[in-house]
């Protein structure tokens, strides 16, 4: 596709450089990226680099990972202005949070002996992380020779750190209305992340009359009913639709690389961001 609006990187639970990105999107042929990294930006100033060198235009992104009435529900806000007081004192609040919680996590761990490891390592592994997620875990004890690949990824973190297992906690900082006003109020496009993951489509007007923006409306597990139906809640409503692949590196769970799912040249020239 011409443009895919919703890949990650390292910088959160990818396992690609925001270079990396940049190099698969140029061999796909794919010509408008958005990094969306869950809560943080700190990946897109290398990515712009990266961007700038190879003539792929970046669109600015974010995803706010937020648990809303006991239901999971992501937020993408792009071309944030994200120097605004309020877009960096909403990200220190939810990376803390974040932190906090995947340490409580990693001590029940601990303590029950499903973990030999210690969150000393976990940070000294970890310098430049804005936040503490289970990936950073798994680096950390990565380098230290507990795992060897990457593909060890998934096994590690859903039999641990993941919704259903017995030391699973939420965070609690974000919600999905807060997170749509601090993207809205800070020149942002706000839109619903992957609505066919949520499964809760009874909840999507109450997130319009939040005021989201619009609604990722082309993701790898959708299917053509589905798209039908989401394209008709999107004019209804008069949201913006977006699209793109969710590209985790080597931890994607579909089958896809960047640029497979997205948006066309003129899908993608009308959202004007
Ligand atoms: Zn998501
Ligand atoms: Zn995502």
């Amino acid at each position: 596709m011409y443009a895919d609006l919703h890949i990650h990187t390292r910088f959160s639970d990818g396992s690609s450089t925001p270079e990396d990105i940049v190099d698969i999107a140029a061999r796909n042929g794919t010509k408008v990226i958005a990094i969306c990294d869950h809560d943080t930006v700190a990946g897109l100033p290398r990515a712009a680099i990266s961007a700038k060198k190879n003539g792929i235009s970046l669109i600015e992104g974010i995803e706010f990972s937020t648990t809303t009435d006991g239901i999971p529900i992501h937020i993408l806000g792009y071309n944030c202005d994200r120097k605004a007081p309020k877009f960096r004192n909403f990200l220190t609040e939810l990376n803390e949070d974040r932190t906090a919680t995947t340490k409580r996590i990693f001590d029940k761990l601990v303590k029950t002996g499903k973990l030999k490891y210690s969150w000393e390592d976990v940070l000294r592994h970890n310098k430049d992380a804005g936040y503490i997620y289970s990936v950073h875990v798994f680096y950390a004890m990565m380098a230290d020779g507990f795992y060897t690949n990457n593909s060890e990824w998934n096994e590690f973190h859903y039999s641990m750190f993941a919704p259903g297992c017995p030391a699973y906690e939420s965070t609690q900082a974000a919600n999905a209305r807060a997170a749509i006003e601090v993207v809205n109020s800070c020149k942002g496009l706000s839109v619903l992340a992957h609505p066919i993951l949520m499964q809760r489509d009874d909840k999507l007007d109450e997130l319009v009359s939040w005021g989201l923006q619009g609604i990722e409306v082309y993701y790898p597990s959708c299917r053509a009913a589905d798209i039908c139906r989401y394209l008709e809640f999107a004019e209804k409503k008069s949201l913006v639709v977006t699209g793109g692949t969710d590209f985790h590196g080597d931890f994607t769970k579909w089958d896809v690389t960047v640029g497979s799912v997205g948006l066309t040249k003129g899908q993608v020239m009308s959202l004007n961001i």
